[in-house]
C-alpha cells in the first residue's frame, strides 16, 4: 500500500481576472483558492485513494482553516499541518501574461508555511510513509530544506523512494542554497520529473540531445526519467525502457496545478504497480482536468473523473 508524504507550501491564491492585470493598480481578483505546488500533489494522490500526508503550517487564520478542510475532505492526512498562533498563512497573486507566462506575488518566507522546521515532521507520521515527493518550489528556506532532508533520510533509511519535480519559479532562482539543495536530492532521486523548459538548468547544453541528459541522469542514479511536455504530453526514460504518449486536446481555463496533477497521478500509479505507458496516459489525463477549471487545486480529480475523460476521449 502506497503513503506518500510531501513536505511545502500550503497557500491561498488571487488570480487576476484580467489577462496583464498585473498588480500595480486595483483590479479584480478570483480568490481565495487553497494552493501550494506540495498541496496540489497532496490532494491529487488522496483522491486518487492512496495515502497521502502534507507536512506545512498554516496561521490561525480563515485561510489556513479554509485549506486544511479542503485537503481533509478530499482525504489528505492533515495531522502533519502545524498551525502556527503567531503567523499569517502564506498567500499568492498571479497574473497571466498569456497562457505560459504569469507574474506572481508570493507572501511565503514570511508566512506560516515559511516558518515549517524540520521539528514540525513528526516522526510517527513520516514512519508511516513509503514514498517521500520533493517540490523544488518549497526549498525557499534554510528551514525547509532542512525538513526535506530529515524527511529524504528517515524514508530512504527504510527502504522507501524518492520522487522530485523541480518546479522552478524564475522568483527564486537567485537563492544559491536551492540550487545546492538540487544537487543534494538528485543523489537520492527514484523518480524525477522535470518539465522540458526545465532540462537547460539540469544540463541541457544548447543544441545538445535531450537523451544525453537523460542518460547522464539515469547513470547518476535516478531510476525513472519522466519529462512534462504541455500539451505534447509527456515522456519516460529508465535503462530498460522509453515511452512517449501525446497529450490531450483541451481548451485551458488555468494552467496553474497541471503538473503538480500530473505528478501525483504518475508517482502514485507507477508505485501502485502501474506500468510506465498507462501511468503517462492517466497522468496526461489528469494534468488536462487540472487545467480545464479555474483555481489552482480546483482541478484534482478522482480516478472516477480521470476513468470518465478517458472514456470520452477515446469515444472521440
Ligand atoms: P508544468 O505545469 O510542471 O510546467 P506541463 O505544463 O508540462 O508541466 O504540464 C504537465 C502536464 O499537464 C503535461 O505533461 C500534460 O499532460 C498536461 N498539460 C499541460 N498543459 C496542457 C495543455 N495545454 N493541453 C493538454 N495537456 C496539457
Amino acid at each position: 500500500n502506497v503513503t506518500i508524504c510531501t513536505i511545502g507550501e500550503l497557500l491561498v491564491e488571487f488570480l487576476a481576472k484580467k489577462e496583464n492585470q498585473g498588480f500595480s493598480q486595483p483590479g479584480e481578483f478570483w480568490g481565495p483558492y487553497p494552493s501550494g505546488a506540495p498541496a496540489i500533489f497532496a490532494d491529487q494522490v488522496a483522491k486518487l485513494g492512496f495515502g497521502s500526508v502534507l507536512f506545512s503550517c498554516v496561521g490561525s487564520d480563515a485561510f489556513g482553516e479554509m485549506n486544511v478542510a479542503r485537503l481533509e475532505r478530499d482525504g489528505v492526512i492533515v495531522n502533519g499541518i502545524t498551525v502556527l498562533q503567531k503567523a499569517t498563512t502564506g498567500s499568492a497573486f498571479v497574473s497571466y501574461r498569456n497562457q505560459s507566462q504569469r507574474d506572481f506575488i508570493f507572501n511565503l518566507p514570511n508566512s506560516a508555511c515559511g516558518l515549517l522546521t524540520a521539528d514540525h515532521i513528526d516522526e510517527t507520521l513520516l514512519n508511516q510513509c513509503n514514498h517521500f515527493h520533493i517540490m523544488g518550489s518549497s526549498l525557499f528556506s534554510f528551514r525547509i530544506i532542512d525538513a526535506m532532508r530529515k524527511a529524504i533520510e528517515n524514508v530512504k533509511s527504510r527502504g522507501g523512494t524518492v520522487s522530485f519535480d523541480p518546479n522552478i519559479r524564475k522568483e527564486m532562482l537567485n537563492i544559491p542554497e536551492m540550487s545546492q539543495a538540487f544537487e543534494y536530492i538528485l543523489d537520492y532521486t527514484d523518480i524525477f520529473l522535470p518539465s522540458d523548459g526545465e532540462l537547460d538548468y539540469f544540463g541541457r547544453h544548447q543544441g545538445e540531445d535531450e537523451q544525453l541528459l537523460v542518460d547522464n541522469l539515469l547513470r547518476r542514479g535516478v531510476k525513472h526519467v519522466v519529462i512534462k511536455r504541455g500539451p505534447r504530453g509527456a515522456s519516460y526514460f529508465s535503462d530498460q525502457q522509453t515511452w512517449h504518449v501525446p497529450g490531450f486536446a483541451v481548451s485551458v481555463v488555468d494552467p496553474t496545478g497541471a503538473g503538480d496533477c500530473f505528478g501525483a497521478t504518475f508517482v502514485s500509479l507507477f508505485l501502485s504497480g502501474v506500468q510506465p505507458e498507462e501511468a503517462l496516459n492517466w497522468a496526461n489525463a489528469s494534468g488536462s482536468l487540472a487545467i480545464s477549471q479555474r483555481g489552482p487545486m480546483e482541478g484534482t480529480s478522482t480516478r472516477s473523473q480521470i476513468e470518465a475523460f478517458l472514456a470520452a476521449q477515446s469515444a472521440r
